[in-house]
């Protein structure tokens, strides 16, 4: 191990140039950083992974974001919305496997017949598991009152990705009207904290023109604003995005599958007692990605139950992992990939963020 490496990863507090060099070290030096930073998840997290069955529940979106497959402007997607029965059955599912808690996510909408919609379904789901499950929710930004409203019929996680904490790469990938507002989108990151909720959020990473100092940014980010939780991928190209054009930039599938595990590993040992998924992109690049996320300091999985003949209309990129698994076979596979890695799944809890818990506990006392 070089001497630089062995003082960062020795440190308490890491600089943005301490990120930078984490994130650009060489392939030799990659497995003594996984390593590490998953000796720092054992150490703070124990050898429990905790489920979140993703139901993606609608594919409809009123943003128009240019590296995402189902932006608006995107008419060779089917567009669905799945019934609130199919839904409240899916968290069955959900409930009867095992899974201590759902995770609902959909293309972002704030018209009023979606809001109460997802009203009633938090009520439903938690009305049925006699408020046993834990519920994430995804659903874009919102007011503080519609957060406030889901809050209180039972989400109590809310995920929203920032996706690139730098204001001008943000400006590069959206478009430059109100609804795409980088601002808008911090504010939310800050209402969601204020409501009550745990607050996540993540990065797409090996985006075109994104740099290691983006990245070490982006994970400060992250720390900067006290996030309980993160989902972070690799940026997987979709043919009918404007940012197509650019693929011939990108780094390789490769490369960009290790800058995330990488990315993992950095910010495990940046913000030690933080929930991270091992994202489904993650899967997607590599047969063994969510296990190598794992290994690297995730502790999430997301395994998706979302009905099959939904399924596959969620394309935000190529090639996505896991479309066409059974709902049985989502179950085994998940405990499979989680016991190969060295780890044990969390059945029937809820698994949250120990960051937000001993917030909670500083707050009461
Ligand atoms: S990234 Fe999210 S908000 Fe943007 S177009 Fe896709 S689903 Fe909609």
């Amino acid at each position: 191990m070089s001497s630089e490496l062995h003082k960062i990863l020795k440190k308490e507090e890491l600089t943005k140039d301490d990120l930078v060099s984490l994130i650009s070290a060489g392939n030799e030096e990659n497995e003594i950083i996984f390593n590490h930073a998953g000796r720092v998840r054992e150490l703070h997290l124990g050898k429990k992974v905790h489920l979140r069955g993703l139901i993606e529940f609608s594919n409809i979106c009123s943003k128009n974001c240019f590296y995402c497959g189902i932006r608006c402007a995107n008419k060779n997607v089917p567009r669905y919305e799945a019934t609130e029965k199919e839904i409240v059955g899916a968290a069955k599912h959900a409930q009867d496997n095992g899974f201590g808690s759902v995770a609902l996510q959909s293309g972002e909408r704030s018209d009023k017949k979606f809001i109460k919609k997802i009203d009633r379904v938090l009520q439903r789901i938690k009305q049925q598991s006699g408020g046993k499950m834990g519920i994430t929710l995804s659903a874009g930004e919102q007011t503080e009152d519609v957060y406030r409203m889901w809050f209180e019929s039972g989400a109590h996680r809310y995920l929203l990705r920032i996706e690139m904490s730098d204001p001008g790469l943000y400006k590069k990938f959206h478009p430059g009207d109100n609804l795409h507002d980088f601002n808008k989108r911090t504010e939310c990151l800050s209402m969601l904290r204020k409501t009550g909720y745990q607050t996540g959020s993540g990065m797409l990473i090996g985006l075109p023109f994104q740099t290691p100092e983006h990245l070490a940014r982006d994970l400060l980010f992250l720390k900067e604003n006290d996030i309980d939780m993160a989902g972070m991928g690799p940026y997987i190209e979709h043919p009918e995005t404007p940012l197509y054009k650019y693929r011939e930039v990108l780094l390789s599938k490769k490369e960009r599958f290790y800058l995330g595990i990488k990315m993992v590993a950095a910010l495990r040992i940046l913000m030690k007692d933080i929930n991270i998924a091992a994202t489904t992109a993650m899967q997607t690049l590599h047969p063994e990605g969510q296990q190598k996320a794992l290994i690297a300091g995730a502790n999430i999985v997301m395994p998706n139950i979302t009905p099959a003949k939904y399924r596959e209309n969620y394309f935000l990129y190529e090639g996505k992992s896991g479309v066409h698994f059974n709902l049985e076979e989502v179950k085994s596979v998940t405990e499979e990939r989680i016991r190969s890695a060295g780890f044990e799944p969390g059945y029937n809890e809820w698994g949250d963020s120990l960051r937000f818990e001993k917030r909670k506990n500083r707050q009461r006392c």
